[in-house]
């Protein structure tokens, strides 16, 4: 496993399950997470990764990793990073992985 990859996985997490959870992010808060030569590398990343997380049924919010819900925004973003923070990381650094070797 690169290290590098590891460290840029574990501080994406917390965006990505804001992404999940339908959290208002601020337009830089990607671009101070992994610096601005990578931010669209990590933002399709992340796009990638929030679509697994969550689905939204009715206006209503529930996990896709474990059915559970309904979830307020703030309840699903506690939800996933409490609970898969695990997955999560696992789930970015392979995506990660992927768009490192198609620069390549
Ligand atoms: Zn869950």
């Amino acid at each position: 496993m690169d290290s590098g990859i590891s460290i840029t996985a574990e501080k994406l997490i917390d965006y990505t399950a804001k992404k999940a959870s339908f959290i208002t992010v601020k337009n830089d808060e990607l671009e101070k997470i992994v610096g601005i030569s990578s931010k669209q590398m990590a933002e399709k990343v992340v796009d990638r990764v929030a679509f697994w997380l969550s689905e939204k049924q009715n206006g209503l919010l529930y996990c896709k990793l474990c059915n559970r819900g309904p979830f307020t925004k703030k309840g699903l973003f506690l939800h996933l990073t409490r609970l898969h923070r695990q997955e999560i990381k696992t789930m970015l650094e392979e995506e990660l992985k992927r768009e490192v070797k198609a620069i390549l």
